[in-house]
């Protein structure tokens, strides 16, 4: 296994739209282990292909909450087949957007179809954090990221200071 490099906004490889994996195979399971790692060392509870640089639809996740624990979780083209209407706000963050947190609204309960390690199709009933997540991680793959989902002024607040600290270093 390997750490690799997780990138920031903003970087225009986090704004592309993934493509589907064909098969799971050991590259895509090399690519799995690797972004666990990852995102364990970050440490973050959940990670998408893109942010480390790859544009493939893959994401991991690990909930280890007193109300959740998910244990590892791999997902190869993960896609949200049903959706609550009743929706939750839950403060996200993001490894690609460090130091900035926010509310974000989304529904409440989801269904998600995904291949797993093995390749063997799996769907799951998602609620609480792993809902949220799933669907965080999910939007990394259409490039789109959290701070895209806040009020066009939380935005800009947001994007200002992304801004002046892509400019602080470069100035270095
Ligand atoms: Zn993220």
């Amino acid at each position: 296994m390997a750490l690799l490099p997780i990138l920031t906004a903003p970087d225009p490889r986090l704004k592309k739209k993934s493509r589907p994996v064909e098969t799971v195979d050991a590259d895509v399971r090399q690519l799995m282990d690797d972004m666990l790692e990852t995102m364990y060392a970050a440490p973050g509870i959940g990670l998408a292909a893109p942010q480390v640089g790859v544009l493939k639809r893959v994401i991991v996740l690990d909930i280890d909450r007193e109300e959740v624990k998910t244990g590892p979780l791999f997902m190869a083209n993960p896609e949200i087949i049903e959706a609550s209407d009743e929706d939750v706000s839950y403060e996200e963050g993001c490894l690609s957007v460090p130091e900035h947190y926010s509310d974000v609204v989304r529904p409440a309960k989801v269904k998600v179809r995904y291949l797993d390690r093995d390749g063997a199709r799996q769907e799951m009933e998602c609620e609480g954090l792993l809902a949220t997540c799933v669907q965080h991680e999910i939007d990394h793959l259409d490039g789109i990221l959290f701070v895209d989902k806040l009020s066009a002024l939380k935005r800009t607040l947001i994007r200002k200071k992304i801004k002046r600290r892509a400019a602080a270093a470069t100035k270095t």
